[in-house]
């Protein structure tokens, strides 16, 4: 029996959960040890102008206020595409409900045959998964086929493959932009697919069956609605020169690539855990005074911070 394309996915998954956990905490250490700061400092820096204080000149060229501002702009910059990253799950998750619910299907079963002109197969649900296959396409295949084709969707039924694609593409969502990181995403959900192809052919005993539905599937008027939180038929392109050896799947550059991911994703939040941040403890009270000061024209020092004595820590007055 073959499983190397499951030990992969599996392991893939689970860099993809470490790195999302990982990724969490840093945007965590951020919001609680740069962001009072970078308050505190931009709070300062009005405060200053508006009052027309002598010693902004040196503090915004002091370290600290340049450290604060950079490190601030940065933290709010990556939380706003981590909660856009969480919007947009949201959104993809109401569109496959609203996708799922347009078939109309009560059925208890696990396989479900919808009525439709579209050639279509997919596993769909989070905890309760089921297997959705268009007439069109059920009677498109030999016996021999379809059965290749639903074994490959009972390995996403039986490894939660919708559940877990929501989790990676959610992950994937919420981190900001660097090289490979589509890349990275793609081999995850073509491992997904090979995987399944994997089940199929060690179930059957044979490659062929498997090889021959993916053929028909794109020969017969290609026409599958593609939805998110779906395990699709997916990434035919990708799985037949590999399925049929023309192809040997990297999985040196796999190795690589994620080993990266892992460990830049984990080093980030023991790197912002080490690194001093100038910290502000009582930002509510600086903000009130600020507040106060604008209210009544009153100049009342927001903290003690100007003399720099203590350049990593704001104390009250
Ligand atoms: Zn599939």
């Amino acid at each position: 029996m073959n499983k190397i394309y499951l030990t992969q996915t599996n392991r893939l998954f689970i860099i993809y959960v470490i790195s999302g956990f990982a990724y969490t905490t840093l945007l965590t250490l951020l919001s609680v040890r740069v962001l009072p700061g970078f308050f505190m400092q931009t709070l300062f820096f009005i405060d200053g102008v508006i009052k027309n204080r002598t010693e902004i000149a040196s503090i915004t060229s002091s370290e600290a206020f340049i450290q604060s501002i950079i490190f601030g702009l940065l933290s709010l910059t990556l939380l706003f595409i981590a909660s856009r990253g969480v919007i947009i799950s949201i959104q993809q998750l109401f569109l496959s409900q609203k996708f799922l619910n347009s078939l109309k299907s009560k059925s208890n079963k696990t396989i479900i045959t919808v009525e439709s002109n579209e050639t279509s197969v997919f596993t769909a649900g989070f905890f309760t998964p089921k297997v959705y296959i268009s007439s069109k396409l059920k009677s498109s295949l030999t016996s021999e086929q379809l059965k290749a084709v639903l074994h490959h969707e009972f390995s996403h039924w039986k490894d939660h493959d919708p559940l877990r694609g929501f989790i990676v593409q959610l992950i994937n969502n919420i981190l900001p932009q660097f090289p490979f990181k589509n890349k990275l995403k793609d081999i995850y959900f073509t491992s997904v697919e090979l995987k399944s192809d994997e089940h199929s052919e060690n179930i059957l005993g044979k490659k062929r069956p498997i090889i021959e539905a993916l053929y028909s599937i794109l020969s017969n008027d290609f026409s599958m609605t593609m939805q998110p939180n779906l395990a699709h038929f997916s990434n035919m392109p990708e799985r037949i020169p590999v399925l049929v050896g023309a192809k040997k799947f990297n999985f040196k550059l796999v190795t690589t690539l994620s080993s990266f991911f892992l460990f830049a994703l984990v080093s980030l939040p023991v790197f912002v855990y080490t690194v001093k941040f100038y910290n502000c403890e009582h930002i509510e009270d600086c903000i009130q005074i600020f507040v106060n000061n604008l209210q009544n024209n009153s100049s009342e020092n927001l903290c003690s911070m100007h003399s720099m004595d203590t350049p990593t820590s704001c104390t009250s007055n």
